[in-house]
């Protein structure tokens, strides 16, 4: 007999932490995969035992409805993801599917009855660990999947999203109508890991997320001429690795400067012709940087590019271009929502701070069709998408307190 919200907790976790298809090293569960039916089947059967009355959409989004006295209002929703990354940790997504199932049961046992809908979700291939192309859910929800996406992308094995999901028991043809009309969803509230440290390190119990990040990742190519590392003086060389690395410092020192969460990373460079003892003629890296304010990104890429173009000057004979990869604007989450988080957590007695979120989430696409907000719980040492991930389960149960309550509240509004 399973009496407190710690056991059920614990549970949750423990259980879909089983569906994995390598044992042993963490949790590995691509979407649509006979692991991922395993953990959808585990969440239907919670999900009805609370009451719930569940369905799975055209994309396989489980979503259990508990009905309002005004079925056409705006619903609030909460969840989150339940696929993973390879030989991933078992709280990266399942954190909040655990949270909507534990605020959906504890609800069930008081006999509440919502003023609104409350929709409690667990959605599929977020992480696009197995199709290349991740949030595939919400876009979904929010229509914003791309023409030819589930006929052209595909796994390792070759197989396209449209025949994994045939081969799940979806029909592809009918993708389009995961999407959910205008105004049909009034809020979303996802629950899910830090991924970083300061929850920990500051001894915090839970983050309200202030806003994700805006993010631009750009690919720089340094063109320049080999010569020997020897007997080319110094001031006439076109060293494309010398300009790669003073633009690399000199935005790192921006960001740091501007602070305000940001970011900015140099996580893969290459040389042609890649010796020790040649001036290297090609550099080609990679710039990932991101912040509360997409206009802070633009300034570290100012600096980046002033940086590259006084290195073109000072040497004769080097050049560069640049090409943007990846583009995302800053997503303030609703004030409404974060006010009721924080009332929440002033009940309950739970501690909390603003913070950003530096990656991007679910709940950064619900926010294009309606009020999206988000509560971190501490992920020790830091660590995510590693085996090692781990989050106390009297951790997790402060940042569900928080996610039931405010549900509670705001499905009490008319
Ligand atoms: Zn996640």
């Amino acid at each position: 007999m399973l009496k407190t919200r710690l056991d059920r907790i614990q549970r949750d976790i423990e259980e879909l932490a089983k569906f994995t298809c390598v044992e042993g090293i963490g949790c590995t569960r691509f979407t649509y995969t006979k692991e991922f039916a395993g953990a959808r089947d585990y969440i239907v059967a919670e999900m009805k035992a609370a009451g719930l009355d569940v369905r799975e959409d055209a994309v396989g989004i489980i979503i259990g409805r508990m009905e309002g006295k005004n079925p056409n209002a705006p619903v609030i929703m909460t969840g989150s993801h339940f696929d993973t990354v390879k030989t991933g940790g078992r709280f990266d997504g399942p954190a909040g599917v655990t949270a909507a199932l534990e605020t959906a049961r504890t609800l069930h046992d008081e006999g509440f009855v919502p003023e609104v809908p409350i929709e409690f979700v667990a959605l599929p291939e977020e992480e696009g660990a197995r199709f290349g192309s991740g949030l595939f859910g919400s876009r979904a929800i929010c229509g914003q999947l791309k023409p030819g996406e589930i006929e052209n992308n595909r796994d390792w094995d070759g197989i396209s999203v449209a025949e994994a999901m045939r081969e799940y028991g979806l029909d592809p043809a009918k993708a389009a109508e995961a999407q959910r009309k205008p105004g049909e969803i009034g809020k979303f509230i996802e629950l899910h890991i830090e991924q970083g440290p300061l929850l920990e390190k500051n001894k915090i119990d839970i983050g309200i997320v202030d806003a994700i990040v805006g993010l631009r990742v750009l690919n720089v190519h340094v063109h320049g001429r080999s010569d020997h590392a020897g007997n080319t003086p110094m001031h006439m060389r076109a060293d494309t690795m010398l300009a790669a690395a003073k633009a690399i410092t000199a935005g790192t020192e921006k960001a740091i400067a501007l602070g305000e969460g940001t970011v900015m990373t140099c996580g893969r460079l290459e040389t042609v012709p890649g010796a020790f003892n040649i001036v290297a003629k090609e550099t080609f890296f990679q710039i990932d940087c991101r912040s509360k304010t997409l206009a802070n990104v633009d300034k570290v890429l100012e600096v980046v590019r002033a940086s590259l173009d006084k290195s073109c000057e000072e040497y004769a004979g080097l050049s560069y271009d640049m090409e943007e990869m990846v583009f995302a604007s800053e997503l303030p989450m609703q004030p409404e929502i974060k006010d009721v988080l924080r009332q929440s957590a002033d009940e309950a007695g739970i501690t909390y701070t603003d913070m950003l979120s530096g990656a991007g989430h679910d709940a950064m696409i619900m926010g294009s069709i309606c009020g999206a907000a988000m509560v971190f719980v501490p992920s020790k040492d830091g660590r995510s998408h590693v085996p090692e991930e781990w989050t106390d389960y009297e951790d997790l149960q402060k940042g569900v307190e928080v996610v039931y309550r405010t549900v509670k509240q705001l499905a009490s509004e008319k």
